[in-house]
């Protein structure tokens, strides 16, 4: 732990230009060099990966009777997405409940 020269307030590490440096919460007095633990705070970033996301929002969906455009199945899950800037309009989405092969909706 480091203390600031100026009022002896505890200095903080943050984050700027990319490194984290130690700044006084009070006086705003920045440490020239960067913190000791610099590597190790980088290192832990974002290290959350969500796998499966996708298919498990996949099995909870809807059924429909739909026809399969690649392998003629006649039962798909669907979907809608909003479509960005379109006049609030949505698309519907298909995924073939036998060969997962997606299209969307023509009309
Ligand atoms: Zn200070
Ligand atoms: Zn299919």
């Amino acid at each position: 732990m480091q203390f600031c020269p100026n009022c002896g307030m505890t200095l903080v590490p943050t984050k700027k230009d990319n490194k984290i440096i130690l700044v006084c919460p009070k006086c705003n007095y920045e440490t020239k060099r960067a913190a000791k633990e610099i590597s190790k705070i980088k290192h832990d970033k974002e290290k959350i990966v969500v796998i499966g996301k996708t298919e498990e929002k996949v099995r909870t969906l809807p059924k429909t009777s739909a026809v399969c455009p690649k392998c003629g199945h006649s039962e798909a899950f669907y979907w809608l997405v909003q479509t960005r800037g379109a006049d609030e309009s949505s698309t519907q989405f298909f995924r073939c409940t036998r060969c997962s092969s997606t299209w969307r909706e023509t009309s």
